[in-house]
C-alpha cells in the first residue's frame, strides 16, 4: 500500500508495467496521474489508479495563503512544494506552480525584475486557482513573496536590504520578491 499524494501529470509508472485504472491516464507510453489523490497499486492486474486523498488533508483552493519550498524555479514558472495552508501545517505533499510574467515592457523607472525566487526558497502565495486540479499560486499579493532565502554564494542567511536581498556573511546582494516579513519571519514549520 503506497500512501503517496499526486497531482495530475505526476508519473506513476510506464506501460509495460501498469495499466491506467481510475483517475490515471496513459500518454506517450507513460501511466500518469489526472486527479489528486493517493497512488493505488494493484500488482496483480499491474494497475495503477488514484484514491481519493485521505482524510484531514486539505487541498488548497482559490484565496487560500500558503507557505511552500521552491522546489525548482525558472524566470517564467516555480513549483512550490506546500507546507502550510492558512497557517496550518500540510503534509498532503500538494506543489502548487507560479507563472511569472516575463518580456513585458519595463515601466519607467521601473527595475526590471528577473528572479522572483530561487529554488529552496521559502515562499508566502495566494491560490489563486484549482482549474483542471493544477494549484496555481501567485506571489503577487502584498503579503506574498519570498521569507527566507540563503546566499546562492556561501549559503549564509539573507536579510533585507532596501528592496534587495543582502547576506550577512558575505555582502552579495540578490533579487528576490520579498514579502513585508522576509527575513524576520518566525517560521513554525
Ligand atoms: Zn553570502
Amino acid at each position: 500500500m503506497s500512501s503517496k499524494t499526486v497531482v495530475p501529470g505526476d508519473k506513476l509508472g510506464v506501460i509495460e508495467e501498469f495499466e491506467a485504472g481510475e483517475g490515471a491516464l496513459t500518454h506517450d507510453g507513460i501511466v500518469r496521474a489526472a486527479s489528486v489523490g493517493q497512488v493505488k497499486l494493484d500488482l496483480k492486474k499491474h494497475v495503477v489508479a488514484i484514491g481519493k486523498v485521505r482524510q484531514g488533508t486539505l487541498i488548497p483552493v482559490p484565496g487560500d495563503s500558503i507557505i511552500g519550498k521552491v522546489e525548482s524555479a525558472q524566470s517564467s514558472a516555480a513549483n512550490v512544494l506546500i507546507l502550510s495552508v492558512n497557517d496550518k501545517t500540510n503534509r498532503g505533499g500538494f506543489t502548487g506552480l507560479a507563472l511569472f510574467k516575463i518580456g513585458r515592457p519595463m515601466g519607467r523607472g521601473r527595475q526590471r525584475r528577473t528572479t522572483a525566487c530561487k529554488t529552496g526558497d521559502l515562499v508566502r502565495a495566494t491560490v489563486i486557482s484549482d482549474k483542471n486540479t493544477i494549484i496555481h499560486i501567485s506571489l503577487d499579493g502584498p503579503r506574498d513573496g519570498v521569507i527566507y532565502a540563503v546566499c546562492s554564494i556561501c549559503g549564509g542567511a539573507l536579510f533585507r536590504a532596501n528592496n534587495s536581498a543582502k547576506c550577512d556573511t558575505c555582502g552579495n546582494i540578490e533579487d528576490r520578491k520579498l514579502a513585508p516579513d522576509f527575513g524576520n519571519m518566525d517560521l513554525k514549520l
